[in-house]
């Protein structure tokens, strides 16, 4: 199959754009990427997009996809808190069952999908039973089986057989793998588990994706428990050797970013959520600059209303320059790079992935050139253009390792309508089991 479009963002680190250029694509990588001279290519195989956008589909290195079914409930608290979290969201986590949630997953991948988002990063309870709906969506994910533990041996030895149980059945699918997600070190997953999670991370050959820095917690658990900071904790114990995916980082330590320097952690920032809940804004100039990888993260459905990459690019944009006092502290090329050959790195692929270059994974979006709002050719360029004018929801063409996932405006392996119906029943039964306790 050979793409055919107007403008080609190649994605590398000088922000080249074909006009026009064409993409080839089989066996779900990206074969060839060419510009075109002289006569567009025509003929069988041939799919030209016109005057649209082709660019590398985005990555969203943290979300909890069951999440959407309670989108909504926690407007006014923070999430970011224990209190905020337990008073809107575990009160209602309590009464869920795994049967209540594979619909709400289904909504997510179809709004990830509809918004040009290509691959991401999950992490909740009952993961053994919504992976189908993932690879039924034909995204590409990391799925993280979420475990929490406080201190108890029961609770302890219960998640970690239930994740090892979890990672054996994710068998050896091309898209979707199992993951770990310990919800978060020293706070709810202590050092006898974090010592089993990396383990079980080596054995099966897959990283582990936590919440980190949300708030001080994790330093002052370590600073009493252990009379040392969390990051120093979390090197020696060897934390940053395996894919390690640290999400949101509001409070972590500035001035020892260097120990994440070059290792296989990710930070994982989602501005949205910060921003929201009222938290501080994660440092990732200074990280990026300590040669840290960062990748961008939705977070859950309901301290984000929806999973729009592009709008967690401006955002994130936007508050490291309020933060920064200064314009641009971010550039809009830096943007896309976060949330597309970052996140891939992030997960362990090659940092090909992600951009539009022979040999990496074919997934894609495609825009109309009018989505971009763009101002006068010559006047902004279009990384600025993306990141600041597009919204991935108007994206029409998106693809997962050549497969279309959205085609012409209309998405194709989700039924949304359906999904969203079954959500309703969903809510209304566990609202009822709140109601009834
Ligand atoms: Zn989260």
């Amino acid at each position: 199959m050979r793409i055919v479009a107007d403008h080609v963002y190649v994605n590398d680190d000088s922000g080249t754009v074909l006009s026009a250029g064409v993409v080839e694509v089989g066996a779900g990588l990206i074969t060839a990427v060419e510009p075109i001279r002289g006569a567009r290519p025509r003929g069988e195989g041939v799919i030209d997009l016109g005057e649209s956008i082709l660019m590398p589909g985005l990555v969203n290195a943290h979300a909890h996809t069951p999440m959407s079914l309670m989108r909504g409930v926690s407007e006014g608290h923070s999430l970011l808190t224990l209190e905020g979290w337990l008073g809107a969201i575990r009160s209602l986590e309590a009464h869920l069952t795994p049967e209540l949630v594979p619909a709400s997953v289904a909504v997510s991948c179809a709004e990830m999908i509809a918004s040009g988002t290509t691959t991401f990063a999950d992490q909740y309870f009952f993961a053994e039973r919504y992976l189908p709906v993932i690879k039924d969506s034909g995204l590409r994910a990391a799925v993280a089986y979420g475990i929490v533990e406080l201190g108890d041996d029961g609770a302890r030895a219960a998640g970690l057989a239930a994740a090892g149980a979890f990672l054996e059945g994710a068998g050896d699918d091309p898209l979707v793998r199992g993951w770990i997600g310990p919800h978060a070190f020293f706070v709810d997953n202590q050092l006898e588990a974090i010592d089993a999670e990396i383990a079980m991370a080596r054995h099966h050959d897959v990283g582990l994706h936590t919440h980190f820095g949300t708030s001080a917690e994790e330093e002052e658990a370590c600073r009493r428990d252990y009379g040392r900071s969390a990051l120093s904790m979390m090197q020696e114990i060897g934390l940053f050797d395996v894919p390690l995916l640290l999400a949101h980082c509001n409070a972590i330590a500035r001035d020892e970013l260097g120990l994440l320097a070059g290792t296989r952690a990710t930070i994982v920032p989602a501005a949205s959520v910060a921003m929201i809940s009222g938290a501080a804004a994660p440092p990732v100039r200074q990280a990026l600059d300590a040669d840290v990888n960062v990748a961008l993260g939705t977070d859950n459905w309901c301290g984000n209303n929806n999973a729009d990459l592009f709008e967690e690019m401006r955002t994130l944009g936007k508050l490291a320059a309020f933060t920064a006092r200064a314009p641009n502290p971010i550039l809009p090329r830096e943007l896309i790079g976060l949330a597309t050959w970052r996140g891939h790195r992030a997960l362990g692929a090659s940092d090909d992935d992600g951009r539009l270059v022979d040999g990496a994974v074919a997934d894609l979006l495609a825009l109309p050139v009018a989505a971009l709002h763009r101002g006068p050719v010559g006047a902004q360029d279009i990384a600025s253009a993306l990141v600041y004018g597009a919204s991935g929801f108007a994206s029409t063409e998106v693809m997962t390792a050549g497969r279309w996932l959205k085609r012409g405006g209309v998405l194709t392996t989700v039924d949304l309508a359906a999904a969203r119906a079954q959500q309703q029943l969903d809510y209304d039964e566990l609202m009822a089991r709140v109601h009834a306790a």
